[in-house]
């Protein structure tokens, strides 16, 4: 009742004309018509810092980004069936960042989103295994398509969880000694793969976010190493969902599984790939997709075409070229460390971890007994947005706040960041 009544109309006749499945972040919800870099403007020119954005991990509307898509789209739009140079040249440079087998000899597929990256992952996991289980996290999301969704419990209790779905405890490293995390989940994998197998589905795959960020965002490094060995023990795959901790943003390495030390079977990629031009992707090891090839053809319309490889390619060169990857290290340190500090004078900040510029502040009312506050996040979450700051809250009670800024926020980014969070804690 306290909104501007434009915004109060604009709310109105978005519900009346998107329906009821959408939702809006803060309870004031912000209209914005402009970014650059790390910075949106709203409709009255007010200045806001995005910390929140992890598409546009190059910065909103990167110069060089945009040429390029500009460029391709006055050249050529078209799909994967004629031979092209920009689908290629981001593959051969790409592949040998993943490591391992598939650095060696894997295959990149080009898709439009994540929750297709991971339905095509799927897909060519179940004919490859010729199972149909799968394990996730408790809290996982892993996208918006009948398959994915099935497997994605953080869309909420009265979300369908497929009868092939089984969920393991995500590492929570607030709860649990780190040191046991990994063992814990191989255990609960070993366990889960042998009632998926009673049932006669059996473990086709295991799939995790390396960050886990639905699940409160865990960064214990080396964790999935146990968890992968009993995946394949199990006769199961692992697909690495790279989505959110790909591309530089643990800071520490450029994929997020390489942080656990572990060789996935399939990798699936997505939202900062094409800073905001929808571009996503799996990229698989040979004998995982050997089959599959064989038994069936792939097309995507859209997955692959010149303009989105366009702008892969042009953000895969701004990311390296500018050392982003650095930059998250650095800057997300700056951040951790900023926080940490206030939880020495406020009780109500319970744990701050995460990796390079993906960092989770779990608020809580009782730090002894380490009560989740949603309460707490949500006011947090709302006052900085009073001030202009954006962020969000995430975890199975949405007490984590999570900060996730696009990856060339500055060290005076941050410092907007942690004097304002100083200053809404202080309420
Ligand atoms: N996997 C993870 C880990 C995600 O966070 C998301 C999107 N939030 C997806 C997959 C799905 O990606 P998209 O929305 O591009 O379909």
């Amino acid at each position: 009742d306290h909104l501007d009544p434009a915004l109060r109309h604009a709310i109105e006749r978005r519900s009346r004309l998107l329906g009821p499945a959408y939702r809006l972040f803060y309870q004031e919800p912000v209209e914005v018509c402009r970014g650059q870099g790390t910075r949106l403007w709203d409709s009255q020119g007010r200045e806001y810092l995005d910390a929140y954005n992890n598409v546009v991990s190059v910065g909103h509307c990167h110069p060089h980004v945009v040429e390029a898509v500009h460029r391709q789209m006055s050249t050529l739009c078209t799909h994967t069936r004629y031979i092209q140079e920009g689908i290629l040249s981001y593959a051969e440079a790409m592949l040998p960042s993943f490591g391992g087998r598939i650095g060696a000899e894997g295959h990149m597929m080009f898709t439009c989103t994540g929750s297709e990256a991971n339905d095509l992952a799927l897909r060519i996991a179940k004919h490859h295994t010729r199972r149909r289980g799968i394990i996730v996290t408790e809290e996982a999301y892993h996208g918006n398509s009948e398959l994915t969704a099935g497997f994605s419990p953080s869309l909420g209790e009265n979300a369908p969880l497929g009868t092939w779905v089984r969920r393991i405890p995500a590492p929570d490293s607030y709860r649990h000694d780190p040191a046991t995390l990994g063992r814990m989940m191989a255990e609960a994998i070993t366990r889960e793969a042998h009632l998926l197998k009673r049932h006669g589905d059996g473990l086709a795959a295991f799939v995790a976010d390396s960050l886990f960020s639905s699940d409160g965002v865990y960064a214990t490094p080396e964790v999935l190493k146990p968890v992968i060995e009993a995946v394949h023990a199990a006769g199961g795959l692992f697909i690495a969902d790279e989505v959110q901790s790909g591309f530089g943003r643990s800071g520490e390495a450029f994929w997020g599984f390489q942080r656990h030390g572990i060789d996935p079977d399939i990798i699936s990629m997505g939202k900062p790939m094409g800073n905001g031009f929808p571009v996503a992707a799996i990229a698989v090891a040979p004998e995982v997709v050997a089959s599959f090839g064989r038994d069936m053809r792939y097309f995507n319309t859209f997955g692959g075409n010149g303009v989105a490889m366009a702008a892969a390619n042009a953000t895969r060169e701004v990311l390296i070229g500018e050392g982003l990857q650095e930059n998250a290290c650095h800057i997300g340190a700056v951040l951790r460390e900023g926080i940490a500090a206030m939880a020495k004078t406020h009780d109500s900040i319970g744990d701050v971890r995460g990796a390079g510029l993906y960092i989770g502040v779990e608020m809580v009312s009782d730090r002894a007994a380490k009560t989740p506050d949603a309460t707490k996040a949500a006011t947090i979450v709302n006052e900085m947005r009073k001030r202009r700051v954006l962020i969000s809250a995430t975890g199975p009670s949405a007490n984590v706040l999570k900060i996730r800024p696009p990856l060339v926020f500055s060290q005076a980014d941050a410092d907007w960041l942690l004097d304002t969070l100083e200053e809404v804690l202080a309420l």
